[in-house]
C-alpha cells in the first residue's frame, strides 16, 4: 500500500456486473503464457537450467497435492481433472524429454517444454480418436502451468502465503470455465477488458457474490501486477493506486455495504408477501451443489434454475450419467424438500468444455447455432444420460425438468419422447423415479414468446430467460461490451414480449417464473409484479433485497400503473414512469 503513494492514481470505468467493493492487489492473468523467450544457455549453466525445470515440476506436484487435499472426495469433477493433469505431468514425454532438450540443444527450460509440447500436440491432432485428440488441450494446459511456474508466476498457487482474498484478477477476457477454475482460490474480485453485463462470466461473479467490473477496454494493459486496486462493482469503477484518503473512504463504504447486506439477510425467514397479501415465490439460480447453502441462507424457497452445464465446465470431457446423478442428487437433498428446477445442458455458445471451445469459436455465429436444446437433441446418447440422471435424482426430492432455448414446438415433442425413452429404460431396470416429473420450457427466443400458445399447450410450466430474450429481441450480443449500451431491458419491445408471455400463461393457468437477470433487479420488481409475475428466480444474494421490495409493494396499485407503462413506446418515458413506480 505504501508503494501506491509513489504511483500515479487513475480511474477506469466499465460495466457494473456484480455489486460490492473489493480492495486488494492486482493479479494479472497472462493471455499468451506460451509465448516464451528463446535463450541459448551457456554450457556451464545447463545443469542449473535442468534443476530449475525439476524444481518447477516439484512445485506443481505440491500444488496439485494441496489442491486435492483441500477439495477432498466431494468435488469429483475437479479431482478427476487434477488426476488427469498429474498423470500428464508425470509422463516422461513431459517430465524427462524436456531435460534432454535442455542438455542437447542448450535451450532455456520454457523453450524446451514448449518445443516438446508442440511436437506432442501435433501427434495428438493426427489421431482419429476424438478422446485422444482432445487430450492435446490438457497437454497445453499442463505446459502453460509449468511455464507460469518457471516464470515465478504460478497462477494457481495461492495456498503458499498468497491469499486469494486479497487479490483482484485482472484479465483481458475470462471464459465461464476460467471463472469456475478461479473459484477455488477465493479471489476477492475480478475485472476484465471485455464482456457484457449479462454474459455468463458476469452471472458467475454474481453467483459467487464477489464484486466485478467488465468491459474496461484496456485495464489489462494499464494495470501492473501488485498495484493496489479498488473495485466498486456497484458503480463499475476501478481505482488504481488510490491515494490514502480515497482508500479510507472506500474501506468505510466496503464495511457499510457488508453491514447492509447482513441486515437484509435478517429477512431470510420472512415471507415474500405484498402489502395486499399476495404471496410471491422467490427462488434461486445456482451453478452447482456448492451453492445450495447460499440459496438456503438467503431464504430461497427452491431452485428456479440449476445451470447444469456449469457443474462440469472446468473439466475436459462430458460427465457420465452416474456423475451427473450424484451432482443432481446432492442439490435436491441439500434443498431439504424445496423444489429444484434442473435445466438440461445449455452448451454450445459461450459455455463450453475447454476441449470444445476452439471448435465453437470457429463457427461464425455460435449464439444462433447448434447450442442448448438443439445440441442436446443432436446428441441423443448424451441427452439420454442427462435425462436418466435427472430422473434418478427425482427419487430424492421434488425435481422439475427445464428445457432451454426453445423456438419450435417439435423440440418439446422430441424432448418429451426422449424423456419417455429414459423413463422406459429405468423402468425396465426397476430404478425408481418420479413418474409425474413436471416439464417446463425456457422462453428466451422471441419466436417462442410470440407463439407462446404452442408451448403453453405442451408444457407444465414456463420460465422466462430474459438474458437471451433481450439479446435475441434487440440483436445485441450479451457478451459484447461494445454494444452493451444498447442492451435495454426497458425497450418497449422487450416489455411487450414479457407482458404477453406472463399474461398468456396466467390465462392458461400455467405457472410462469422469470429466471433471467431482470428477476433479481429490485428496480424492476414492481414492474414485474404489476405484470402479474408471481415467481422470481435470481442469484441467491439478491433475494433479500427483492423480498424487501415486495414487502413494500401493493399489487392492486401497481396493476393500472404497469398497464400504462407497457403501452408506452419511448424508453425515456418508460424510465420516468418506472421511477414513479419505485418512489
Ligand atoms: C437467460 O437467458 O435469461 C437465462 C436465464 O439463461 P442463461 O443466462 O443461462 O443463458
Ligand atoms: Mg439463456
Amino acid at each position: 500500500m505504501k508503494e501506491s503513494k509513489l504511483k500515479a492514481s487513475f480511474t477506469l470505468h466499465g460495466l457494473p456486473v456484480s455489486s460490492g467493493i473489493a480492495i486488494g492487489s492486482a493479479y494479472l492473468v497472462s493471455q499468451a503464457t506460451l509465448e516464451v523467450s528463446h535463450l541459448l544457455i551457456p554450457p556451464r549453466m545447463v545443469e542449473k537450467e535442468v534443476a530449475r525445470f525439476e524444481a518447477a515440476l516439484a512445485g506443481i506436484y505440491k500444488e496439485f497435492d494441496a489442491l486435492k487435499a483441500s477439495i477432498g472426495q466431494s468435488t469429483t469433477d475437479i479431482s478427476a481433472f487434477v488426476d488427469l493433469h498429474l498423470m500428464i505431468l508425470a509422463d516422461p514425454e513431459l517430465s524427462e524429454v524436456p531435460k534432454q532438450i535442455i542438455r542437447e540443444r542448450r535451450c532455456n527450460a520454457e523453450w524446451a517444454i514448449v518445443q516438446q509440447m508442440d511436437m506432442l500436440v501435433e501427434q495428438f491432432e493426427k489421431i482419429d480418436d476424438i478422446y485422444l485428440r482432445e487430450r492435446s488441450y490438457d497437454v497445453r494446459q499442463v505446459v502453460e502451468r509449468v511455464v507460469r511456474e518457471l516464470a515465478g508466476h504460478p497462477g494457481g498457487r495461492l495456498s503458499k502465503g498468497v491469499k486469494g482474498e486479497n487479490l483482484i484478477v485482472v484479465a483481458h477476457d475470462l471464459s465461464p470455465a476460467d471463472v469456475m477454475a478461479f473459484r477455488q482460490h477465493n479471489f476477492s474480485s475480478f475485472i476484465t477488458d471485455v464482456g457484457g453485463a449479462t454474459s455468463h462470466t458476469a452471472i458467475l461473479a454474481r453467483g459467487m457474490g464477489i464484486p466485478a467490473v467488465l468491459g474496461l477496454h484496456n485495464a489489462r494493459q494499464l494495470i501492473r501486477d501488485k498495484e493496489t486496486l479498488i473495485v466498486d462493482g456497484t458503480h463499475g469503477v476501478v481505482i488504481v493506486n488510490p491515494d490514502p484518503r480515497v482508500l479510507e473512504e472506500y474501506q468505510l463504504k466496503k464495511s457499510q455495504f457488508e453491514i447492509d447486506r447482513s441486515k437484509l439477510r435478517l429477512l431470510k425467514t420472512a415471507r415474500a408477501t405484498t402489502l395486499d397479501k399476495v404471496k410471491i415465490e422467490l427462488l434461486a439460480n445456482i451453478e452447482g451443489p456448492h451453492e445450495v447453502p447460499l440459496a438456503l441462507e438467503n431464504g430461497a424457497e427452491g431452485i428456479g434454475l440449476l445451470r447444469t452445464e456449469f457443474i462440469f465446465l472446468s473439466r475436459s470431457e462430458m460427465p457420465g450419467e452416474d456423475e451427473q446423478f450424484e451432482a443432481y442428487r446432492k442439490v435436491v437433498k441439500g434443498m431439504e424438500g424445496w423444489p429444484v428446477t434442473i435445466r438440461t445442458f445449455d452448451l454450445g455458445n459461450d459455455k463450453n468444455l475447454p476441449a470444445d471451445q476452439a471448435e465453437v469459436r470457429k463457427r461464425s455465429n455460435p449464439a444462433l447455432g447448434l447450442r442448448s436444446i438443439r445440441l442436446s437433441l443432436a446428441e441423443p446418447k448424451a441427452f439420454q444420460a442427462q435425462l436418466r440422471a435427472i430422473l434418478r435424482a427425482s427419487k430424492y426430492g421434488k425435481i422439475k425438468l427445464l428445457i432451454p432455448m426453445l423456438s419450435h414446438a417439435h423440440q418439446v415433442d422430441l424432448t418429451l419422447a426422449a424423456l419417455e425413452q429414459a423413463k422406459a429404460s429405468l423402468r425396465s431396470e426397476r430404478v425408481l423415479f418420479d413418474e409425474n416429473i413436471e416439464v417446463g420450457g425456457m422462453i428466451e427466443v422471441p419466436a417462442a414468446a410470440l407463439a407462446i400458445g404452442l408451448f403453453l399447450r405442451r408444457l407444465n410450466f414456463l420460465s422466462i430467460g430474459t438474458n437471451d430474450l433481450i439479446q435475441y429481441t434487440l440483436a445485441i450480443d450479451r457478451s459484447d461490451e461494445q454494444v452493451s449500451n444498447l442492451y435495454d431491458p426497458l425497450h418497449p419491445a422487450v416489455l411487450m414480449l414479457l407482458a404477453h408471455v406472463i399474461s398468456s400463461a396466467e390465462k392458461a393457468n400455467i405457472p410462469v417464473s422469470m429466471c433471467g437477470e431482470l428477476a433479481g433487479d429490485p428496480q424492476l420488481t414492481r414492474l414485474l409484479l404489476g405484470m402479474v409475475l408471481r415467481q422470481f428466480s435470481m442469484f441467491p444474494a439478491q433475494i433479500p433485497e427483492v423480498k424487501q421490495k415486495i414487502k413494500q409493494s401493493n399489487i392492486s396499485e401497481l396493476l393500472p400503473a404497469v398497464r400504462r407503462i407497457i403501452r408506452l413506446e419511448e424508453s425515456a418515458k418508460i424510465q420516468e414512469h418506472l421511477e414513479r413506480l419505485n418512489a
